[in-house]
């Protein structure tokens, strides 16, 4: 059965619509969203105004980019309630993003909003092969963060069983993966990842556990760790994808094929564009992800910039689904440097030094100016090996890095491999760049 599972789509009709049938459904849904937008929200009725588009103006899918975005600032500005397009009475739940500085973000569902994004993440769990009879263990956070509920209610909404573990006390959470049996988890990577290294420590071996699958996203992570945390808890690990400003995990899943996450088309218009010229690219062109909500009632979302950077892809999809799919991400705009003209991500740096005998995954780039020109400083982690080796060998493993990054980015740099431990430690999200040209 489980086999044969992994190919379900939960709603057929709309996972594999054609893709004329959805341009006509997308037109239609992206009408009722501006007029909904323009009729309840001033700030951006303001904003088209003042773009002079008016509701009438846009009639197509096509007719998008007249449309002025929305960014994170506009909810931190307009918190807590200046971008709902309801009253409060129909808003049925609120959910938040932890937000990194200032006032949080926060979105309100109504009634629908709140079925729409359960369906979504009951098309990803179906697509990762569960269905009524799986045990769900959902290891996201609960609470603000869209992590929990969302797999949550998606988990429910197949007729799984549920076991609402929320994050956090690792010993108890592999007692009930084995104990109860748990078929499939979800929660972020890096967590499948300590879970499966804290059940090998743990000595159990992989025959005592029922687990065959599991729906993995919130933050980023690559094919290496794909392979890692299958190999490490025997099981297919598939990526989910989502922002709170949307509506959770669920915008995008990945199928049978594991290559992209199909996009929910019939609920979101995803564009990619130039962050800088903010005109759109062709499928196949890296460039950041815009989102466009074409169902959402409490607080509708009209080319939300996510930052997010990836490639769309509309080729045929092996697993019978239509919906475009979306790369991983491989960085975000906002941790974007340039030097000298060329932009460059840390993840790029990060994947250079991948594989490197010697250093540790730990960096800090610095960007300074000096004589009107830029420079950009690599600072890598030795691992405790390599201090004590000799210093040509130092020397050559600095040379070496200095190459792979230069063949990545193109441009060059000034390596520099520094102690153990030396490079400070984040428990949210890693800080990797200091550009002091601002200061
Ligand atoms: P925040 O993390 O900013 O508090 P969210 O919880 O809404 O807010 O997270 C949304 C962001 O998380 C996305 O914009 C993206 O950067 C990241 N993210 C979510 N899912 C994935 C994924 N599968 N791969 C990479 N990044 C992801
Ligand atoms: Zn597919």
């Amino acid at each position: 059965m489980s086999a044969t599972r992994e190919h379900d789509m939960f709603n057929p009709k709309m996972e594999a619509i054609s893709r004329d049938e959805l341009h006509a459904l997308q037109s239609e849904r992206l009408r009722w969203t501006v007029k909904h937008e323009y009729d309840n929200v001033p700030v951006y009725r303001a904003r088209m105004d003042a773009k002079g588009v008016r509701p009438e103006d846009i009639r197509d899918v096509d007719d998008l980019r007249y449309l002025p975005f929305m960014e994170k600032t506009d909810l931190r500005d307009q918190f807590p309630y200046g971008l709902f397009a309801v009253p409060l009475h129909d808003i049925v739940r609120i959910q938040g993003s932890s937000g990194t500085t200032g006032r949080p973000i926060v979105s309100g569902y109504t009634q629908h909003d709140v079925d729409v994004w359960t369906e979504l993440m009951a098309r990803c769990i179906s697509a990762a092969g569960g269905g009524a009879d799986d045990i769900v263990q959902v290891s996201y956070g609960y609470g603000l963060f869209t992590g929990g509920l969302g797999a949550h209610q998606g988990a429910g909404r197949l007729g799984a069983t549920v076991i609402p573990m929320s994050s956090g006390n690792t010993q108890r959470q592999i007692m009930m993966i084995k104990e109860l049996g748990v078929t499939m988890l979800c929660c972020t990577p890096s967590y499948a990842m300590y879970l499966g290294e804290s059940i090998r420590e743990a000595g159990i071996p992989l025959s005592e556990l029922k687990l065959k699958a599991g729906c993995f996203g919130a933050e980023p992570w690559t094919e290496q760790m794909r392979r890692q945390i299958e190999e490490v808890l025997g099981i297919n690990a598939y990526d989910v994808y989502g922002l709170t400003e949307i509506a959770g995990p669920g915008v995008g899943y990945e199928c049978v094929a594991k290559h992209g996450m199909h996009v929910n088309e019939d609920h979101v218009i995803p564009e990619i564009i130039d962050p800088v010229t903010e005109q759109p690219l062709p499928y196949g062109t890296p460039g950041e992800l815009v989102f466009t909500t074409i169902t959402k009632e409490g607080m509708p979302m009209l080319r939300y910039r996510t930052h997010d950077i990836c490639t769309l892809d509309d080729t045929p999809c092996e697993c019978g689904r239509t919906l475009v799919r979306m790369g991983r991400i491989t960085g975000r705009t906002d941790d974007m440097i340039v030097v000298r003209g060329v932009n460059v991500f840390p993840t790029q740096i990060e994947s250079a030094l991948v594989g490197l005998e010697g250093v540790a995954p730990h960096y800090m780039l610095i960007v300074d100016r000096v004589n009107s020109a830029d420079t950009l400083e690599v600072q890598v982690e030795m691992t405790e090996d390599m201090v004590s080796d000799t210093v040509s060998h130092i020397q050559g493993l600095a040379r070496a890095i200095h190459e792979r990054i230069k063949s990545v980015v193109g441009i060059s740099t000034e390596v520099k491999l520094v102690a153990p431990k030396s490079i400070p430690r984040s428990e949210g999200k890693a800080k990797r760049v200091i550009d002091k040209r601002k200061l």
